[in-house]
């Protein structure tokens, strides 16, 4: 748009070409995309941390699950080793002993080898000491306890102390049950720590049945004790249940970030689960496997987040990102397409305005220069201060003038005015000025090269705030139209035969120099004369001789009158002459000096011509009429008296 030197730009950098629509999708497109990246990294970066946070909670927990169980087995060790260390054992001690460990244990029990043969002995002995109908007993298939069959070894349970409230049945042969057996076994082979499979519990209540059982054999010296004396005299258990221990002094499930699920690698079929805490895993792909290894078995733990840390950790910043700059990148470009667009609008607004402004100026020029005449501004300031502010170059010829002429000094302006004419422009400028009307003169100016010239001006007036007066007008030089004026007006007043003035200009003169004569008391003859028998002259000569002697008559008249005097035609051979400031004494004089003039010689053709003269001095507050009534009455006077001659004032 701009044609020359550096093109605008808007905001600095864009260009006023671009179309709004191109900058405003560019503009869009990449604060989306940018947009999308900030919240892709947001995403990852909130990931990583939930990823941490989690890891951090399952470590912990499973640092506290691998304490807990760790606990148990010091603990089972630690009922052994009293039982090793000890001379004897009795049912009280080993109460006192272990009543404090049970915590998250829900019994310990003390179960001594017996061999077929010590059956009996071993059964009455505990009927001495005082547990009434004392027995070693199965457990039947309905659920009740019998005595047990015959077979080489038994292992009852002789001391037991439980936390829960149903009674672990004394005499029950923990050989009886298979998973039981083998867990014994592999803890006498091992000379360790051996853990059952998950197994139903006998004599505990049903929420408590489900737990495992840990087994360590009691080895080392004997003290006299003859069970003790064995190699494996008997074994100390522990009945644990995963549930309580996972759920003792840990987050309630409405408050758990996490799912635990314990699963016993050992254990046919192999994804049978030990322990599943009762919390809904999210879909959060995040889980932690740790593998923890107790006694003779191994297992894993496997936790994942559940709904309660999913709830924790939601983050709605990757959505409130993607609205947000989302809105922002729309809003952005609509703002830039509008700003750009209406910039766009603005600039080709200024260029189409710009065109008009020069074509006008243009127009203003060639009109001004064309124009007949000139025009121009002229200022009167409050303190009569003048000036010219435009001035056409027409204006500038009619009065010979050049720019600076008029622009440094308006006075040079007012020197080209004819001095006759200056007072009266000057006083039509000020009413002007004064009452806001329009000024309208004809003035002449004297030129250095075509002379004297008449002119032609007009203007219209403003007020300005500071009081000045501006004129907006033009100026025409109107000389010829003057001198065809007064052609005309002295064809009009002229008589076309004789060339003297005719009736009307006579009329005209007649009543301003009465007025005049009003005004100033000055006086005013007339002197009328009508040429004697001039129709025999025609009838005699023919009309254009008489004519010409009209013609010739008024030469001779004319030259005889004096300067001030107005001689005219009134008609056919009639004639007045206006004596301005003349008494009828005068006025006589004159006529009789016309009278003789006319006699003494011939007119050219016809001879001597004659005429009758009558004269009439103005009277104050006589009328026209009255007055050349009164002269028209002295030639008729003459007439009656003979003719040639001159009539002296009628009374
Ligand atoms: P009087 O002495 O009584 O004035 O006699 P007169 O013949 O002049 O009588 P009157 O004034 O009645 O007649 C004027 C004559 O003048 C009549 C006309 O033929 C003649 N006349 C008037 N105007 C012109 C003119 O312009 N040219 C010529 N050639 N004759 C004119
Ligand atoms: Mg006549
Ligand atoms: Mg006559």
């Amino acid at each position: 748009m701009s044609q020359t030197g550096a093109r605008p730009r808007i905001l600095g950098f864009i260009s006023v070409d671009a179309a709004a629509w191109l900058v405003a999708v560019v503009v869009c497109t990449g604060g989306l995309v940018s947009t999308g990246l900030i919240a892709w990294s947001s995403y990852d970066s909130f990931q990583r941390q939930l990823r941490q946070r989690f890891e951090l909670l399952a470590g912990e927990r499973f640092t506290r699950i691998e304490e807990r169980f760790t606990d148990q087995v010091q603990r089972l060790d630690g009922v052994r080793r009293f039982i090793v260390y000890s001379q004897t054992v009795s049912r009280d001690e080993f109460n006192g002993y272990v009543k404090p460990l049970l915590g998250r244990t829900l019994a310990y029990s003390w179960a001594p080898r017996v061999a077929r043969s010590e059956r009996e002995a071993f059964e009455r002995d505990a009927r001495a000491e005082g547990i009434a109908g004392f027995s070693i007993r199965d457990l039947a298939g309905n659920g009740q306890l019998v005595p047990a069959a015959r077979r080489d070894d038994y292992l009852p349970v002789f001391f037991t102390q439980s936390k829960v409230q149903a009674d672990v049945p004394l005499g029950y042969d923990m050989l009886t049950n298979e998973p039981r057996r083998q867990t014994f076994q592999r803890a006498q082979a091992i000379g360790s720590f051996a853990l059952s499979p998950p197994v139903v519990l006998v004599g505990l209540r049903e929420e408590d049945s489900h737990g495992m059982l840990m087994v360590a054999p009691v080895t080392g010296p004997s003290r006299g004790d003859p069970l003790l004396a064995r190699p494996v005299p008997g074994f100390v258990s522990a009945i644990i249940s995963v549930p309580l221990l996972m759920t003792d002094g840990l987050p309630t499930p409405a408050d758990d970030n996490l799912q635990v699920r314990i699963r016993d690698l050992a254990a046919q079929p192999t994804d049978a689960l030990l322990f599943q805490s009762p919390v809904a895993a999210t879909e959060l792909n995040l889980s932690a496997i740790h593998f923890m290894t107790l006694g003779d078995r191994s297992y894993e733990i496997m936790l994942r987040p559940s709904n309660v840390f999913a709830h924790a950790n939601r983050s709605n910043a990757q959505l409130t990102v993607l609205l947000l700059g989302s809105l922002l990148s729309v809003l952005l470009s609509t703002l830039l397409y509008s700003l750009i667009s209406q910039r766009q609008r603005a600039l080709a607004l200024v260029h189409e305005r710009t065109i008009q402004l020069q074509e006008r100026d243009r127009l203003l020029q060639k009109l001004s220069a064309e124009v007949p005449g000139g025009i121009y501004q002229y200022l009167k300031t409050a303190n009569d201060a003048e000036r010219f502010t435009y001035a056409s170059k027409g204006l500038l010829d009619i009065f010979e003038l050049s720019t600076q002429d008029l622009v440094l000094d308006t006075r040079r302006m007012l020197e080209r005015l004819h001095p006759d004419d200056l007072d009266q422009v000057n006083k039509s400028i000020n009413w002007s000025r004064e009452h806001l009307s329009r000024w309208r003169e004809e003035f002449r100016i004297v030129v250095p090269r075509a002379g004297l010239r008449w002119v032609r001006g007009e203007a219209t007036p403003e007020r300005l705030d500071d009081g000045g007066t501006l004129w907006h007008g033009y100026f025409t030089d109107i000389s010829d139209l003057k001198r065809v004026e007064e052609e005309l007006r002295a064809l009009s007043i002229t008589d076309a035969l004789t060339g003297i003035y005719n009736r009307r200009y006579f009329q005209e003169r007649l009543k301003s120099e009465l007025s005049r004569a009003e005004r100033d008391g000055t006086e005013l003859s007339v002197i009328m004369l009508d040429i004697d028998h001039f129709k025999l002259i025609n009838d005699q000569y023919g009309h254009a001789e008489g004519d010409r002697a009209l013609q010739s008559l008024c030469q001779r008249i004319a030259q005889r009158l004096r300067r001030g005097d107005v001689f005219c035609r009134l008609g056919g051979e009639e004639f007045m002459v206006l004596c301005p400031g003349t008494s009828s004494d005068q006025a006589y004089a004159l006529a009789l000096e016309l009278w003789q003039g006319l006699r003494a010689a011939p007119t050219d053709g016809v001879g001597v011509v004659t005429a009758s003269f009558g004269i009439a001095s103005w009277r104050r507050g006589e009328g026209a009429d009255t007055l050349l009534l009164r002269a028209d009455s002295g030639v008729y006077a003459a007439k009656q008296a003979g003719r040639d001659r001159v009539q002296a004032q009628l009374p």
